[in-house]
């Protein structure tokens, strides 16, 4: 799970940070071993969605082309079985990348070596554990793309649907914070949000493991938006703002 959100999410996608190559590379290993795909697909879809949010050409919207339950199916795993499946454009940075588009084109061979590996340390019942953990990891991992656009509240102001959810959040490390992640793309922290005008930090895992990569001297650079700009995003302030110009016409 950290290696999808901390190296293919806030790093391999949004450049929330920095981090030597080896790092970039390994963490990608890992998170396909966790059956996450490779890198050139995990960020052209991410991308697209980020472009698209909620639109026709978003790959996986609770909102279409379906709705309701149907929506929630669909982000969960169904548009992994229809032609959305398929990115449409790999990204340059990555496919520049000879070992990362290696680990790309032979993003099977981590998560079979990993079954494998499973396998020959416990038998069959390390292999059903295998089994069920990536299971439960890749559900985990689609709850951003279903829950944390239906469900949760929404403290900034975006141009789509999605919500701070601390059910996500818990499961996935902190990326269920995906309202903020919405509005602040770049920040390498996602457990954000604004409490009666003030801004308030919340449990983020995966936001711990950089920070951690960052004691090591492995991650530098991080990015944070400021607080003057957190509070220029929040609905809560600009409801303030609008109903206090009102009240002084
Ligand atoms: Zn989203
Ligand atoms: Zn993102």
């Amino acid at each position: 799970m950290l290696a999808t959100t901390g190296i293919y999410h806030r790093l391999l996608t949004h450049k929330s940070y920095q981090a030597p190559i080896l790092v970039l590379w390994v963490g990608s290993i890992i998170a396909a071993s966790a059956g996450q795909m490779g890198p050139s697909w995990w960020k052209a879809h991410h991308m697209t969605h980020h472009q698209y949010v909620e639109q026709d050409l978003d790959p996986h919207s609770p909102y279409t082309p379906m709705q309701g339950i149907r929506g929630f199916f669909w982000s969960q795993g169904g548009w992994l079985l229809s032609s959305n499946f398929f990115p449409a454009k790999l990204p340059a940075d990555v496919e520049n990348d000879r070992f990362l588009k290696l680990i790309d084109r032979l993003h099977f061979i981590p998560v079979i070596a990993l079954g494998a590996i499973s396998y020959f340390i416990g038998g069959l019942e390390y292999l059903g554990a295998f089994f069920l953990s990536t299971t439960l990891l890749f559900h985990g991992v689609q709850t951003v793309n279903s829950l944390a656009h239906i469900f949760g509240t929404q403290p900034f102001i975006t141009n789509d649907l999605s919500r701070n959810n601390g059910f996500v959040a818990l499961i996935t490390l902190g990326e269920g914070w995906h309202n903020l992640h919405h509005a602040f793309q770049s920040s390498s922290r996602h457990g954000i949000t604004i409490r009666s005008g003030q801004v308030v930090y919340l449990p983020d895992v995966t936001f711990s493991f950089i920070k951690m990569l960052e004691f090591l001297k492995l991650a530098s650079k991080l990015k944070l938006p400021t607080e003057s700009r957190l509070l220029a995003a929040c609905k809560e302030q600009n409801f303030e703002h609008s109903t206090s110009k009102v009240s002084a016409q």
